[in-house]
């Protein structure tokens, strides 16, 4: 009796202080996660060639976590099944993945590129699992295989329920996949748009959404005479647009449209609203769909080559500049925030095999990337804050400019400036490995939480190949609030 007293006096002695060790530790007063959608490796560095920056990106200085990221879904159907079962067909296979023998009866298909094409996640599937740390059935929105909506356990409703302030920010409609899914908003399907997009809008634990889907503007920003519909739809529908525009929803947001007005509130220069809903003059994306014709040296049209070939809509704010906007709304609260930050339009430039609109998109996030790492330097420094970068899936299956005949061939750098030779060998998602990176507080966890190394996928791109489950960023974001909590 004595002894066991005894020991559970060691051992509540054992717990407090591991609790006090914990607390002490660096916690996360805020939580940036940062999603480059449909954006694999060689998306990724198909910008950094582009832009002269391989290897010298803000992520590739000392002090961050590299790690890769498997974004499978629990399975492909496209409602819920009823169990918890993993598909182990669609779980990340690194010998299936890199399988390079050809499939003799179709031409430039290899068996490992088919593997990666017929397993992937799609978005929703994967904003899921990173928000909530459930894998699920494609198209849902933090909704189970059971059928049943996973209420108060997102990591934006969780970090209102511990008092922080939380946002999203896209390139994308705002109701999108991504966006929803971090948002905490709860669907049995992504398509459900104009539901999400109320159900955000009502949402106690949104402060700031932003991001494109506003339908008085066409996709070139130009203002449409007469909006149809279904033009609605990203907004919640007609009848919501009416009382967001007359500044009478009764959930208080505050929309913001002009260009000038994000960049004013970015630099400071005006103090944020309560609620911020930030839709700027654009249909669809910022910019991927503007239009795609350039003129050719005889004056005819073509499709552009080059990245920014094509003018960039100047009525339209960078992501990094609403970023910017969303965190001086979010960084008024003491107890600090949660927010997303999405480039989503990478993922359709990769569908629509538009090269230059894939570096274009992917050198938009990185931007946006810069802008936060400097706001995080500024504002409490990396004790503060922890920061993830990641992508939710591959897209596009890319490569490099033979990769049709050559699997995996590297890309090719030309340069600073100069388009990289890449090819896309698919229109839709594929399940490779994406990068992860992370720094700040709790962001060391993430390595003890790797679940296997991909030894090709350590050749090809020379990173160290161990890779974490998506369902990680949720483990480790939480972590990161709670610790704030106990302190
Ligand atoms: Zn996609």
């Amino acid at each position: 009796m004595y002894f066991r007293k005894k020991i559970s006096f060691v051992f509540s002695v054992a717990i407090l202080f591991s609790v006090l060790a914990i607390s002490s530790a660096q916690a996360a007063k805020n939580v940036i996660v940062m999603i480059s959608d449909g954006a694999g490796y060689n998306s990724w560095l198909a910008a950094s060639m582009y832009q002269g920056k391989v290897g010298k990106q803000a992520y590739d200085r000392p002090g961050w976590v590299k790690l890769s990221c498997a974004t499978y879904p629990l399975n492909r159907k496209n409602k819920p099944t009823g169990n918890d079962e993993q598909d182990k067909a669609v779980a990340y296979d690194p010998f299936k993945a890199w399988d390079a023998s050809r499939i003799e009866s179709k031409p430039g298909e290899f068996a490992g590129y088919a593997y990666l094409k017929s397993t992937p996640t799609d978005s929703a599937a994967a904003a899921t699992a990173m928000a909530s740390g459930r894998k699920t059935y494609n198209t849902s929105i933090n909704w189970d295989n059971r059928n049943r909506p996973m209420i108060g356990a997102t990591i934006a409703e969780i970090a209102k329920s511990r008092s922080k302030s939380a946002g999203v920010v896209t390139s994308v409609p705002w109701s999108h996949a991504t966006p929803s899914g971090f948002g905490g908003a709860h669907n049995v399907s992504r398509n459900n748009l104009a539901e999400i997009a109320n159900e955000m809008l009502g949402a106690a634990w949104l402060d700031v959404i932003m991001g494109a889907g506003n339908p008085d503007f066409d996709a070139d920003g130009r203002p449409r005479k007469k909006p149809k519909p279904s033009d609605y739809t990203y907004v919640g529908g007609k009848k919501t647009w009416e009382l967001l525009k007359n500044d009478r929803h009764p959930a208080g947001w505050k929309l913001l449209e002009n260009k000038e007005d994000f960049e004013k509130l970015a630099e400071g220069n005006e103090p944020p609203p309560a609620k911020l809903l930030g839709i700027p003059q654009v249909a669809t994306t910022l910019q991927q769909k503007r239009a795609r014709v350039t003129l050719g040296s005889g004056g005819e049209k073509r499709p552009p080559v080059e990245p920014f070939e094509t003018p960039l809509t100047a009525s339209v704010p960078s992501l990094a500049a609403m970023s910017k906007a969303a965190i001086r709304a979010l960084e008024k609260n003491p107890n600090g925030f949660y927010l997303m930050i999405e480039g989503g339009a990478v993922d359709w430039a990769n569908h629509a095999n538009q090269p230059e609109r894939t570096i274009e998109e992917q050198v938009d996030f990185v931007q946006a990337v810069d802008a936060v790492v400097a706001w995080i330097e500024q504002n409490g420094g990396w004790d503060d804050t922890l920061l993830i970068l990641t992508a939710d899936h591959e897209c596009g299956n890319l490569w490099g400019p033979d990769s049709d005949k050559t699997p995996y061939q590297p890309l090719v750098d030309n340069g600073p400036g100069k388009m990289p030779g890449m090819k896309h060998n698919h229109a839709g998602h594929a399940n490779s490995l994406v990068p992860l990176y992370a720094r700040g507080a709790d962001a060391e966890r993430f390595k003890k939480l790797v679940k296997g190394k991909d030894e090709m996928a350590a050749a090809v791109w020379n990173i160290s190949g161990e890779y974490v489950d998506n369902t990680a960023v949720f483990r480790v974001m939480k972590a990161a609030m709670e610790r704030e909590a106990i302190r």
